[in-house]
């Protein structure tokens, strides 16, 4: 996959390009990364690429003329690109987003600062706005960071075992299980029995059984749209009996 990120801070994407899973992964081969830096394509000799906003007000804008050619260029570099905003005004990001995008060829990711960037580059642009989550950060950087984050962790091989994508929260729509390593006992809490059993069923039973548990005390909202297998509705029936007060 071939990521492009239009920011004014191409050195903050280290943590993405050089750290953890996504550096090893880029190191081989399995994503490439460029930044484009809209100052370089200022029409000003100071490179200035903000500006007051029309009408008034505080802060300053991402000027259109520089961010439209940064689009030009990364389009060019790669045309089946999808381009993105981030944006709090986005649609908010989910699993299922995440995993379209994964397979995508190629993605092409617009971070704003400022008050954010002028609206016609959202008029003139197919382009799409996610959001990550329902609050304010000043700038688009670390949104994209995790954005393409979560996305390359989808990609085969970007993981030591491609599995450990398919068992976390929300893959099948439901919350991840707890999870225990050594020591066996910690400040008078034993890891449940079940997992030392050896007795790859039951345990399989229990993970499932307290996913759901998690899913319905923490996120019920998830419930309400999960296709059901008839294990999970037994497994849900028996925890919902335990927990009597606690409606779908
Ligand atoms: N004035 C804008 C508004 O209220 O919609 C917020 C501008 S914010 C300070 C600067 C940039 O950070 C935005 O252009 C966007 O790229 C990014 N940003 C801030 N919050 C975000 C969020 N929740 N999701 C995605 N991007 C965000």
């Amino acid at each position: 996959m071939y990521i492009q990120a239009i920011t004014l801070f191409p050195e903050m994407f280290a943590a993405l390009t050089e750290y953890g899973v996504t550096g090893r992964a880029r190191q081989h081969g399995l994503w490439r990364f460029d930044a484009l830096n809209p100052r370089e394509f200022a029409d000003n000799p100071l490179g200035y690429i903000d500006d007051r906003p029309f009408g008034g007000g505080p802060g300053m804008i991402m000027m259109a003329p520089p961010l439209q050619a940064a689009i030009d260029n990364a389009k060019k570099a790669c045309p089946d690109g999808r381009l993105i905003y981030m944006s709090p005004q986005g649609t908010p990001l989910t699993h299922t987003r995440v995993s379209q995008l994964a397979q995508e060829s190629g993605l092409i990711v617009l971070c704003g600062r400022y008050e954010g960037i002028d609206e016609r580059i959202l008029m003139g642009n197919d382009i799409e706005e996610i959001s990550i989550g329902d609050f304010v950060v000043s700038g688009g950087e670390l949104p994209a960071m995790m954005l393409i984050d979560a996305v390359l962790r989808l990609l085969p091989d970007v993981l030591g075992d491609d599995r450990s994508a398919q068992q976390d929260s929300f893959v099948d729509g439901l919350l991840d299980c707890p999870h225990y390593t050594r020591p066996i006992q910690f400040n008078q809490m034993v890891v449940p029995e079940v997992l030392r059993s050896g007795h790859h069923a039951l345990i399989a039973q229990w993970r499932l059984a307290q996913s759901l548990k998690r899913t319905l005390t923490r996120r019920p909202d998830l419930l309400k749209g999960h296709a059901f297998t008839p294990q999970e509705s037994r497994l849900l029936q028996e925890i919902q009996q335990e927990q009597q007060d606690i409606p779908l």
